[in-house]
This record gives C-alpha cells, structure tokens and sequence, in this order.
C-alpha cells in the first residue's frame, strides 16, 4: 500500500500523499461544489467537463438534426447504448455484446430477473441476502410472486452475522439442488464490504444454480472480470461512482453462454438492430445482450456517461482501485490513531481488508444524525443512512488525501467540542 503502518497524521503529510498521486490531474476534470468536501460520491457522482460536453454534443445535435440523430450523430443514437456497452466493458471485464446500457437498476433487475430465474420442478427458490438495498428487496420478493410461488418458502434471505455483513460460508450453506437462482450485491450498500464474486459463482454453479450480481457500488471503483469468473448476469446503475448525473442511464451484463435465453419482457429496443425497423409484429432477439433492452435508449440520460467514461480509459480502472484502497486506508487510520472507539464512539464497519472492501467507508455512531447535521453545517457532504451509519466515500478522480485529513479534522471538531449535541435527532426526508 506505500502507507507506513503508524500514519502520520500531519497535514503536511495529507499533502506529500497528493504530491505523489499519478491520477490528481483528474480533479480538474470535474465541477467540484465550491468552499465543499464532497463525500457522497457513491450516491451521486459529480459532473465532469468531459460529461457535459458529450450532453451538450448530444443536444446540439437534436438541434441540428432532428430526427437524423439516429443515424447521423457523431455516435448515432440507433446504437448508442451498444456503444456505451462496449465503453463501459473494460470497467467491468466483459466481452464485446455482453453490456449494454439501459434503463434504472430497478427495472434491469425485474427483466433479468423475469428471464432467468424460471422455477421448475423441485428448483424452485431465488436466493439472496437480508442486507440489500430496499429496491433489490422489494425486487427479489416480486420476483418470486410473479413465478406464482410464496416468498416465505421459495425466497432465501441470507441473514447477517453481525448486521453489517454477509459472510460467504453463509451463502454456500444455503445452496442446494432447490436453488434456481442466486441474487447478491458486489458491495453491500451500508457497510462497504466487498463479496468474494468468484467463490460465490464457482459454488453457485456447482450446485446447478445461476449466480447474478447487482454492481451498483462496485462498478467504477472495483475492477471486475465477470466473463472470466463466469457470472451469469449482472447489473448496475451509472450515476454514482460513474458519474453519469441524477438518474442516469443504467447498465446490464449477460454472459454471452447464455445466448438463447429469452427475455421475458420483450420490448422493440431489445430487436435485432438489422431487422428492428422492417417493423414485424414479430419479435427478432438481437444476438447479444441488447436483447433485453425494452424501449428506446434515453439518449439525454445516456450521453454524460460517455465523457465520463473516456475519463475512466484515461486513467485506468486498476490505477482508480489502487488510489480508491489508499484513500480509504488512509481515512480509517487517521480515525483509528485520532478518534479510537472508547474516546470517540466512533466505530468503523467497513471490512479492514482490501480484498473485502469497496469504494467508501462506514463510519458508525450513537449519534451519526446530530454529527452528519455538525458535517452538513461546516460544508461536508457526507451520506447517512439511517439510524447510525455516515458513508463516507473518497472518489479517486475528484477527491484529494488532503480532503480526507480535513474530513477527519471536522469528524474530531465535532465530537470534541461537543457541537453535534446542538442538532436535532431527526432525520430528513432524503437521508
Ligand atoms: C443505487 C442502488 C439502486 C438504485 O436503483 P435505481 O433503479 O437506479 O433507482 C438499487 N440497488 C442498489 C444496490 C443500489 O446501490
């Protein structure tokens, strides 16, 4: 890691760290909110110049245009969401066809869903985990009922251990011949902990199940090798660490194995592109993953993600990992050597080892809603989840180690002055 074992908790030190970081240059590259310590990065990314200039190329266009776009843009919009498939492969280690950009993470996980989990005989259960996002719950619970089967005997919710993680052994004990389906996050959204991807497939395929992944906050600041693990299918939404603006566009992966599964939900977009327009009645799949695309590509929520993502070429998704592991061992040492548990109350909940950990850092305490309103106060974008956790997410193309030193300054301030006593315990409404 090049970070000694006891840190040096300076500022000079804070800035040495920046001096010597390859990807600082892509700072400049973004809309920093000013007189601001952005660290809510893994709930909406900020704008690029490179992603504002790709949306604004994708207006005038319309302007220009009008409906000659579809062929005639500098990236036709016919196959703009092949395209950014094909951008986006590297990030997630996928072969050409097998990603293609497409709607919310919500609805690529019912359609994916729909199409691969088809209970039958005695394999019969859809198995995930009781930590999920509440979009996923809900999802798998629908999932089940839509297959006309009851969730409280064909949906498996993994429990956790200790409330912040899923543990493997767990999963795999689980496992067996009634299994259809296997559905997990990459990182769980709360505590930040990072799941051993290939393990769960090669245990999920021994037991003749299929294994699917939702890659929200994962993809853009962990590298991944899906084809070459073997994951069946994936998903993942492209407005946190990928910076395609609020609602952005989001993304789905399907193993190329499993060409002749069909959509369930057919709809014109997910046609063959050489024969979408001889408008048939009948449905003609295109013979990759485009074919689970539904309607038309929502170009104005798609085009941002394409400068973003010549950012990501530029600076390489391994260099983004490498820095993203630096920043967050360097935010949890300066808490572990300036705020221990017993002064502080504050308490980490992230896995300490790298290879368990995503992009952001769950820093736990009693009184996370009063100390996140001191944070929001003193100009601190923080993200809190309800009732004790503050996320805290260095971005590694935005965010400086000098940022982080100054983040756990004002995490000190407050607690040691006792400033967060000041604020109501209530949280808001978008918390
Ligand atoms: C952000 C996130 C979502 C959001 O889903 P949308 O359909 O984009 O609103 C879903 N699941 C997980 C795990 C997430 O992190």
């Amino acid at each position: 890691m090049g970070l000694a074992d006891s840190v040096r908790v300076d500022e000079a030190y804070a800035h040495l760290l920046d001096a010597q970081d390859p990807l600082r240059r892509f700072r400049d590259e973004f809309y920093l909110p000013p007189d601001t310590l952005y660290l809510d990065g893994n709930s909406l990314g900020l704008l690029s110049r490179r992603a504002e200039a790709t949306l604004l190329r994708v207006v005038d266009e319309w302007k220009r245009l009008g409906i000659g776009g579809w062929l005639d843009a500098a990236r036709p919009w016919f196959t703009y969401a092949e395209t950014l498939g094909e951008m986006m492969a590297p990030l997630v280690g996928a072969r050409p066809g097998e990603v293609v950009v497409h709607a919310s993470t919500t609805v690529n996980m019912h359609q994916l869903l729909a199409s691969f989990y088809q209970p039958a005989g005695r394999r019969t259960k859809l198995l995930a985990d009781e930590l999920n996002f509440p979009s996923d719950q809900y999802a798998v619970d629908s999932q089940v009922r839509l297959a006309g089967l009851d969730p409280t005997a064909h949906l498996i919710r993994v429990p956790s251990r200790d409330g912040r993680t899923i543990d493997e052994d767990d999963v795999i004990a689980r496992l067996d011949s009634s299994v259809a389906v296997v559905v997990l996050p990459s990182v769980l959204y709360r505590s930040g902990q990072l799941l051993d991807i290939p393990r769960l497939v090669q245990a999920a395929h021994s037991q003749g199940a299929l294994i699917g992944f939702d890659c929200c906050h994962s993809v853009g600041v962990v590298p991944h090798r899906l084809s070459e693990w073997d994951v069946d299918f994936a998903f993942w939404c492209t407005y946190k660490y990928l910076n395609s603006g609020p609602g952005g566009v989001a993304a789905l992966y399907v193993n190329q194995r499993h060409a002749g599964v069909a959509p369930r939900l057919a709809g014109w977009w997910g046609n063959n592109k050489a024969t979408q327009f001889d408008m048939s009645p009948r449905f003609d799949p295109a013979p990759d993953a485009g074919r689970f695309q539904l309607g038309t590509v929502h170009m104005l929520s798609a085009a941002p993600l394409e400068g973003s993502l010549e950012l990501f070429a530029e600076a390489g998704i391994e260099a983004v990992r490498e820095k993203s592991l630096r920043l967050t061992e360097y935010l949890m040492q300066l808490l572990d050597t300036l705020l221990p548990e017993e002064r502080s109350g504050y308490r980490i909940g992230t896995p300490r080892e790298p290879a368990r950990r995503g992009g952001h850092v769950a820093v736990e305490h009693p009184a996370a809603i009063q100390i996140n309103a001191a944070l929001k106060q003193r100009r601190v974008v923080p993200d809190f989840r309800y009732p004790n956790v503050i996320r805290l997410a260095p971005i590694p193309l935005y965010t400086s180690f000098h940022d982080v030193w100054r983040v756990v300054m004002h995490l000190k301030e407050i607690v040691e002055t006792g400033e967060y006593r000041a604020f109501s315990s209530q949280r808001a409404a978008v918390a």
